[in-house]
């Protein structure tokens, strides 16, 4: 569930549209079925922190009952300055000066209490850092701003690799407050500062805590069994405002997803803001720089993605050695369904997004399914979310809606707290389909690609009062067994067929109402398939991602040639590969990038068509895909002059779901995806 995919959130200042939200799923429970408080590790911690002078100093008690040998790790910054175990002397050996760390022996016929104290001086709190920075070194940092203790920081005596129960308490200052996942036992705010407890009921990989200055907004909602649910806001004065609005977002998730799944697993549920411009998920809580929680379409979008994974992923937990299945489920259940509630046609978008992101990818970024643990680039996040979202619309659309809402519910109730894998998704919706989905699941899952679909034949003759149609479509080997949903437009309308696929040629006869004209192949982007070649026109994603892309940059003058390397190096993220402006293009993707009148003539040079009239001579600079005859993809970028193009660098990176855009100056104006080109089949 780690996304490494860069976002540089502060250019949102600059840039109106957030093209990824950055989301990391952090310290959810791991591997292991839920087990009881027998058998595993209780924490009893108590952690004082003080922003101002970034001190913190813990006590912790912590109980191996009936264990395996364990190691504690605490970061070597902190001094331990008290160790037992058993009330015995317990000094801890030091790993190269990185860490602290203690061998805790079998437990297994009575438990072992382990007590440290330590104390230390956190990193202190740096604000420039973006997500993957914050993801990249999990330190702990503390400033009056904010603070944040990960998990992976070792920031407590830290099991290595063992599921744990916990109980934390929290001590701040006034003007400070602060939390951990799970329930909130006991709070008191007054002149002394604040104190807060927190328990977590179900095993835990670890514990993350964060606190600032911040302002509490509380509400409550029923839960479907009459349980009250505890909704908090954790927000920083100044988006203090805002508050109101999160709180009965969240409770219209709960509506939804209550009715749609069950019931919601936890106590409560917080958003909390951070001071950098971070996206993490956590059971109970979701964690978002203060930037990215201003977005007006986070509340509508990725706030609904965060609280559904405490279905998905924070309560029923992936089977992450055979393939996460979180993120496509929960992507189908929030993202998309969100665009289904809007409209048909927004639906279809996003489908059609997916299918054009994946026709972008080489054969070497693809992977099956059954190998996607965490977003870790765009290439991983086109398989692992899209297309595994993709998979359970087409599992909907297979076994109908109403069977497809029951197996999602047996799921929840039979696999709550347990490891569950794509194979156990699959008997659910096997038992309660009552169907053999085998097929479905191994080519799905399995394999890397897609099917490329065609109709290579369609005759047909007159049949009663209408007529009948023989009509063959082929698939790439090897075949997959599809549903293929074909248009006939006849003299009387227009007839959906499904026709069942499965072998790499087929063909089919229908009965029509009307004389045929046209067929066209899954008009309304149902399948994961290879989207046909011109079926949808290039976006500039193509040459961002594509690594063999290459770059022709027509201006002679140093400082624009200059500026335009960076420009394609921000776009590829990677020393682009420059071929000299005189050579033929080749049929790698070629991105182009000049002033007009270099740009002008070396289209017409090439016999390509000239500048589209969308945003012909608009704007400073603009840019624009096309396919050559060959069918290479071009991606062009044409300014007025130097200065024009290095405004672009900033902001042109975040547009790689767009086909053209017209900046002034970084000011993106206009923009676009050229319209899909249905591959029709004429028939006689
Ligand atoms: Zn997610």
């Amino acid at each position: 569930m780690i996304n490494i995919q860069t976002i540089r959130l502060l250019l949102l200042f600059s840039v109106f549209v957030l093209p990824y939200f950055a989301e990391t799923v952090m310290a959810a429970p791991i591997p292991g079925s839920d087990i009881g408080h027998e058998g595993t590790i209780s924490y009893d911690i108590e952690v004082s922190i003080d922003p101002a002078t970034r001190m913190l100093t813990g006590k912790s008690v912590i109980t191996f009952n009936k264990t395996r040998d364990h190691t504690l790790i605490l970061d070597s910054r902190f001094e331990v300055t008290q160790a037992f175990i058993d009330e015995m002397p317990f000094a801890p050996q030091t790993d190269s000066g990185r860490s602290h760390y203690w061998q805790i022996p079998y437990a297994i016929l009575r438990p072992h209490q382990i007590e440290i104290h330590w104390r230390g001086q956190l990193h202190p709190l740096d604000e420039t850092l973006d997500h993957e920075q914050t993801l990249g070194r999990p330190i702990a940092v503390s400033g009056e701003a904010g603070t944040f203790l990960p998990d992976a920081s070792n920031w407590y005596p830290r099991v290595a690799n063992g599921l744990i129960h916990y109980s934390v308490q929290i001590k701040l200052p006034p003007g400070q407050r602060g939390l951990a996942a799970g329930r909130l036992i006991d709070e008191q705010d007054d002149d002394a500062g604040y104190r807060a407890r927190f328990e977590f009921d179900h095993a835990a990989k670890g514990i993350d805590l964060m606190a600032g200055p911040y302002e509490i907004e509380s509400d409550h909602y029923t839960g479907v069994t009459g349980r009250p649910i505890q909704l908090r806001t954790y927000f920083h004065p100044q988006i203090g405002q805002l508050a109101r609005d999160y709180l009965a977002a969240v409770k219209r998730y709960f509506e939804l997803y209550e009715s749609w799944i069950g019931a919601y697993p936890f106590t409560g549920f917080s958003i909390v803001s951070s001071p950098t411009p971070t996206g993490f998920g956590m059971p109970t809580l979701t964690y978002l720089g203060i930037n990215v929680l201003r977005l007006p379409f986070i509340k509508d979008t990725s706030l609904g993605h965060e609280v559904l994974h405490n279905w998905w992923g924070n309560a029923v937990y992936p089977d992450y050695e055979n393939g996460n299945w979180s993120e496509g489920l929960t992507t189908f259940m929030a993202d998309y369904t969100y665009k289904e509630q809007e409209s048909d046609e927004a639906a279809r978008e996003m489908r059609l997004g997916w299918l054009r992101d994946f026709a972008a990818l080489e054969p070497g970024q693809d992977a099956p399914l059954t190998a996607f643990t965490s977003r870790r680039h765009g290439a991983s996040k086109i398989v692992g979310y899209h297309k595994a979202a993709m998979l359970f619309f087409m599992l909907r659309d297979l076994i109908g809606e109403d069977m497809f809402n029951r197996s999602i519910q047996g799921i929840w109730s039979m696999q709550r707290f347990k490891v569950t894998s794509w194979s156990h998704l699959q008997t659910a919706f096997e038992i309660i389909s009552a169907r053999d989905l085998a097929f479905f699941f191994d080519q799905w899952l399995t394999r890397t690609g897609a099917p490329s679909l065609t109709v290579t034949e369609a005759m047909q003759e007159q049949s009663g009062s209408g007529y009948r149609l023989h009509i063959t479509l082929q698939q790439s080997e090897p075949a997959y067994q599809l549903r293929v949903p074909v248009a006939i437009q006849t003299d009387s309308g227009e007839e959906i067929h499904l026709l069942n696929l499965r072998h790499t040629e087929q063909t089919f006869t229908l009965d029509l109402d009307g004389k045929a004209q046209s067929a066209i192949l899954d008009p309304d982007m149902r399948l994961f398939r290879l989207l046909a070649p011109g079926e949808a026109p290039p976006i500039l994603r193509e040459i961002m991602i594509n690594p063999t892309t290459t770059t022709v940059l027509l201006s002679s003058d140093d400082e624009t040639r200059q500026t335009a390397t960076i420009l394609a190096e921000k776009l590829q993220r990677r020393t682009p590969q420059i071929l000299p402006a005189g050579r033929p293009v080749t049929g790698a993707p070629t991105l182009v990038i000049g002033l007009h009148h270099e740009v002008d003539a070396w289209l017409d040079a090439r016999d390509l068509p000239a500048k589209p009239d969308e945003i012909n001579a608009k704007g400073t600079a603009q840019t624009w895909t096309l396919t050559s005859p060959e069918g290479t993809s071009l991606a062009i970028i044409s300014a007025q002059d130097s200065a024009s193009l290095e405004s672009l660098i900033r902001p042109l990176p975040h547009y790689g779901r767009q086909s053209y855009l017209v900046f002034d100056g970084r000011q993106a104006v206009e923009r676009g995806v050229w319209p899909v080109r249905m591959q029709k089949f004429m028939i006689e």
